[in-house]
């Protein structure tokens, strides 16, 4: 079995110590991911902090076409980095799959290395003048998750290389070996040192932002783990941008034509089997419109074919890991328990792999914990409501705030509601739809800070002020 390796200041590096990663779809083992040293971690941050001060004093252009190398090698290799994300991940290779992925991680690329953070003034009058530059931060922490595996490092690693830090990245333990493979690929055009890959479980994530030579981590994964990093900067204050868990809300305005929005509706609660930070998790249906939602959904389930990512046809895949494939099980569970009605699927499906079917639950409200909870899998949740503020005001019941929707054909009556929704991002007749010049982040515990366009790229600078003492105007 092959043993995959980090990179450390442009070169390979294989740990004594491996772990098998598995292909969710199979149960099979695909290779085999380093368990970084510490030492090895150490000296991946070294490297990066030695090779910042040389990769920030180059010109501004000369990173930014290096950058552009980065994406086209990006390109060139969608296809092999494609087959890594669905043999690790699970995600069908067709469909909003593995190569819509790798496209996003191209765009991801392109965006951030076309922009700029210029000089600003933000004051003068006759006596001084005070300009604020955007200054590289240092060494950036990238920690990943295992839903988006390569864009989601893609998100974290290029604004923090355009804006001149160096990187240190460590991908999620149960889908390590697409993001060593990419790394290993970009480091074809980048100077050696400038990105670095660590791979392990949470104890290299946890060396990561408790050294005092890392500057900033940007993380997304579970709000658990955000509180820890949290405390970790106690000690080195690093900087932090924290992409947490959500739980959003949809609510389809009374009357709404949902027949024309369901494909919409549908992948925005089921983007990559529910696996998506910001999908829908509970939809709020008003109770005339229940049956026509339903109607819907079913439509669109029933013509999207779920199995091994691998095969032509499928554009659903499995749930990526046991821990989550129980959470589901539990929480649909729960749910039957506390009287849902099972309206589609609800039970695991039989064979090798995680594979649970698309689920819809009715007869539930908040309190219950479908509803309550992030569940991050293939059930949608559906409360019937009687009037738009009930909607709104049970949508805004939560501890998270990332995205939400608003579903209607009157834009205005839309706009409106969506004002009052508390999250980071509403959409109206969308769920999901980032975009790389868009600004996306939480509010509560969903984290803080935000990613994507020129907002995200000033997340990964440190402001700093020259302010100049104008030479006395003499009579
Ligand atoms: P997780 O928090 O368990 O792991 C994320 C990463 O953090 C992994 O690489 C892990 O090894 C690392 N890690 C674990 N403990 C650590 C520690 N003490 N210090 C530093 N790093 C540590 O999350 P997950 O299970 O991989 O991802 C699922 C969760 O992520 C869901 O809750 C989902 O909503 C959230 N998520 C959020 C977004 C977003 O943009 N807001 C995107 C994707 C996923």
């Amino acid at each position: 079995m092959k043993s995959y390796e980090t990179l450390i200041n442009g070169k390979a590096v294989s740990s004594e110590s491996t772990f098998e990663v598995k292909n969710p779809a199979t149960g099979e083992v695909i290779g085999l991911a380093p368990n970084s040293t510490a030492s090895e971690v150490e000296e991946a941050i070294a490297t990066a902090k030695q090779a910042q001060k040389t990769w920030a004093a180059k010109p501004d252009q000369e990173r930014k076409d290096i950058l552009m190398q980065v994406a086209k090698v990006l390109e060139d290799n969608t296809p092999y980095l494609a087959e890594w994300i669905t043999k690790e991940q699970g995600k069908p290779m067709s469909g909003p799959g593995s190569m819509f992925e790798m496209q996003a991680c191209v765009g991801w690329t392109q965006v951030p290395a076309s922009l700029d953070l210029p000089v600003e003034t933000v004051f003068e009058d006759e006596t001084r003048k005070d300009e604020m530059y955007r200054k590289p931060i240092g060494v950036v922490g990238a920690i990943a998750p295992w839903n988006w595996p390569l864009m989601i490092a893609i998100w974290q690693i290029i604004p923090a290389l355009r804006a001149g830090n160096t990187v240190v990245v460590k991908p999620s333990e149960y889908t390590p070996i697409g993001t060593l493979e990419m790394v290993r690929l970009m480091n074809t055009v980048l100077p050696a040192g400038v990105l670095n890959s660590v791979s392990g479980d949470g104890k290299v994530g946890a060396q990561l932002v408790e050294s005092k030579d890392v500057d900033k981590i940007m993380f997304t994964g579970s709000t658990s783990t955000g509180r820890r990093i949290i405390e970790a900067s106690r000690g080195n204050m690093a900087r932090l941008t924290l992409e947490c868990g959500g739980n959003d809300p949809a609510i389809i305005l009374p009357g709404t034509d949902v027949a024309s929005k369901a494909g919409d509706l549908f992948w925005g609660a089921f983007l990559n089997m529910g696996q998506t930070c910001a999908c829908a998790k509970r939809l709020y249906v008003h109770e005339d419109d229940f049956d026509a939602t339903v109607a819907a959904l079913n439509a669109v389930a029933d013509q999207s074919p779920m199995g091994n990512g691998m095969e032509e046809g499928n554009v659903l895949g499995p749930i990526q890991n046991k821990m989550q494939y129980d959470k589901v099980v539990n929480l649909v569970e729960d749910a039957k328990a506390n009287g849902a009605t099972i309206l589609r699927g609800g039970s695991p499906m039989e064979g090798n792999g995680y594979f649970y079917p698309i689920t819809l639950i009715s007869d539930v409200d908040n309190g219950v914990r479908i509803v309550d909870e992030e569940q991050f899998g293939p059930v949608l949740p559906i409360v019937k409501y009687k009037t738009v503020e009930e909607a709104i005001v049970k949508a805004n019941d939560s501890e998270t705030g990332l995205g939400a929707s608003v579903w209607g054909d009157d834009l205005d009556q839309a706009s409106q509601v969506a004002a009052q929704i508390v999250a980071g991002t509403v959409w109206i007749n969308q769920h999901g739809a980032i975009h790389p010049m868009v600004p996306f982040g939480g509010v509560k515990d969903s984290g803080y800070g935000v990613e994507f366009g020129v907002e995200g790229l000033k997340a990964v600078t440190q402001p700093q002020v020259i302010s100049v003492k104008k030479a006395a105007v003499t009579a």
